[in-house]
């Protein structure tokens, strides 16, 4: 059960993510969440610096597709403009959705990697599909209550996994390595 709660990789955010690295490991599709993965929870338009990050990861030719339980307003809402396609209500960690949004990437599971800040939905779900789990630190801590609740438990889980205080952290079995404090590869 705890393995399947743990992410190949953990991030301050999707800029610390080295794509490249990813790139050079066969990974050619990437789920994202959207709430407190792309923006905070709620927010309803793409930062700047967002919008450059995925222009930036499609012009490498990776596909990207947002995957989101949340609702068909908020999604849709958020990934149109952005021309970006987003599949809403998902159930994550339901393995329907990721199907789903597997056919959209064209992309097989060992190809694909699944980013976002909940590790019952987001990490348990995609590790359960065999995707590449990439955790993001939650990007504003002002959420539902609900979620607040599962957020304790996670850092239960979480606990001792960490080297140190604010310093991003992967597993030791993972390939690709992450970004150290500080460092962006696309600011
Ligand atoms: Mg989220």
């Amino acid at each position: 059960m705890l393995d399947s709660l743990r992410p190949r990789e953990y991030v301050t955010s999707i800029y610390h993510i080295h794509l490249e690295r990813l790139w050079q490991e066969g990974i050619r599709g990437i789920i994202t969440d959207l709430d407190n993965t792309l923006v905070e929870w709620n927010s309803p338009i793409a930062t700047e610096k967002l919008v450059a990050w995925l222009q930036e990861v499609q012009k490498m030719g990776f596909h990207i597709c947002i995957l989101s339980n949340n609702d068909a307003l908020r999604v849709m809402s958020f990934a149109r403009p952005l021309n970006i396609p987003a599949l809403h209500k998902a159930r994550k960690p339901r393995k329907r959705s990721f199907y789903t949004a597997l056919s959209l990437l064209e992309t097989q599971p060992e190809e694909t990697a699944m980013i976002g800040d909940q590790l019952f939905t987001d990490i348990l779900g995609g590790n359960r599909m065999g995707l590449y789990t990439i955790l993001v630190e939650p990007v504003h801590p002002h959420e539902f209550i609900g979620t607040r609740f599962v957020r304790r438990i996670e850092r239960r889980i979480l606990e001792g996994q960490r080297p140190s205080e604010g310093e991003a952290w992967y597993d030791s079995y993972a390939p690709l390595g992450v970004a150290k404090e500080g460092e962006e590869f696309h600011s």
